[in-house]
């Protein structure tokens, strides 16, 4: 395969659990890590040579906290990878947890090819921190923010989120107009979401009325578009802002629908069609990487429906004429009803379909009825 590939690595050790998180993670044994490591690092080459990779275009090191491993580890990992060709322009992420690194440390994921750091801020309210069951404070965030900084890495973004319980639109607003002091060049914004399994889910399951109702959260959405566009930074998908050329390479290419790997305990891939999920079970995958991994075949109907949902999640939107030529059908025709029915929703020009803001905020309603269709 000549075609540069993402690749995504997964690292499912954090320092203990957040109180809303349902990603695939668990509390750090160094014991596991090392035997863990020595699973990825098989799977990976194994990879390379099934599918006969050559160039890579992007790499990320999510979790978890991939930052809890040390660099030599980091470099173990990574090492398998190093015989592809980069892209000149390649990207390289990592997670990190505002509780973990240094200067050094941060230098050091620099010298080993890390381009771009990803921090897990999520709210410059101490109050909000420690609900989460954040690990970190909001000094550790400002320090870390500022190592990294003058480790030389001038590619960062920041995960924040908004929606939390006891959260006002005010709080919201202070945390993204002192997030536009910081010369950040990557802004991701997530709505909270209460997962099954989780401590939240278990706190609030019965008492929803701390949560900030669905105006609220509207709110703070077309907030954090107004705020954030006007300090430069293009909102560029539903979740995600960024400042000129910045936008991350790697989630576009989730977003346009390309083949993608996944490698780690639970990670997926995507590829020729087939979508590849490893186990989530972490006993069961440092066995056997292999082992209870599902492996599908993406229908016609499982594409086109992908294309959609993914493309329009983009502020740019779908691309017309590549989704005739790519599934034979014009989009405008075929889902006329929908399209007639949000139309204060969509803008259309003669290349691209897209949603606009308030559109965006009714994305789970309308992305649902081409999917039901
Ligand atoms: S640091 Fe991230 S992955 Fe780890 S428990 Fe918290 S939210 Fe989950």
């Amino acid at each position: 395969m000549d075609q540069s590939v993402s690749v995504y690595l997964h690292i499912p050790f954090c320092i203990k659990k957040c109180n809303y998180c349902d990603f695939c993670s668990f509390p750090i044994d160094k014991f596991l890590v090392e035997k863990y490591i020595n699973c990825l690092t098989k799977e990976i080459t194994e990879a390379i040579d099934t599918y006969t990779i050559k160039n890579v275009k992007t790499i990320y090191l999510g979790g978890g906290t991939p930052s809890l491993l040390s660099i030599n580890q980091l470099e173990k990992i990574i090492r398998p990878l190093l015989k592809l060709k980069f892209e000149e322009n390649y990207e390289f992420t990592i997670e990190v947890n505002p509780k973990t690194g240094n200067k050094n440390y941060f230098r050091d994921l620099k010298s080993i090819g890390i381009n771009r750091l990803s921090v897990g801020v999520q709210t410059l309210k101490p109050e909000l921190l420690k609900l989460l069951g954040r690990v970190h404070n909001v000094n550790d965030i400002y320090k870390t923010l500022d190592n990294i900084q003058q480790s030389g890495i001038e590619n960062l973004s920041i995960d924040l989120m908004y929606g939390l319980p006891t959260q006002t639109l005010e709080d919201w607003e202070n945390t993204l107009n002192h997030i536009t002091q910081l010369d950040v060049q990557h802004i991701s914004t997530y709505g909270l979401k209460i997962e099954e399994n989780t401590i939240f889910n278990n706190l609030y399951k019965d008492n929803y009325t701390v949560l900030p109702n669905e105006e609220l959260t509207a709110k703070m959405f077309l907030l954090t578009h107004d705020i954030l566009e006007s300090n430069g930074y293009k909102h560029y998908e539903i979740s995600n802002y960024a400042k000129l050329n910045k936008e991350s390479i790697h989630n576009i290419n989730y977003w346009n629908n390309n083949d993608y790997y996944g490698f780690g305990l639970s990670a997926c891939s995507y590829i020729n069609r087939h979508r590849i999920e490893n186990s989530f079970d972490l006993d069961s995958y440092i066995d056997d990487h292999k082992k209870n991994r599902k492996i599908n075949m993406v229908t016609n109907t499982e594409f086109e429906e992908d294309a959609i949902y993914l493309g329009l999640r983009l502020f740019q939107g779908l691309n017309l004429q590549e989704f005739e030529n790519k599934f034979k059908v014009k989009f405008l025709e075929k889902y006329r009803k929908i399209i007639l029915k949000y139309s204060q929703y969509f803008y259309v020009t003669k290349d691209y379909i897209s949603l606009n803001k308030e559109g965006m905020l009714l994305s789970n309603n309308i992305l649902s009825e081409f999917i039901d269709f």
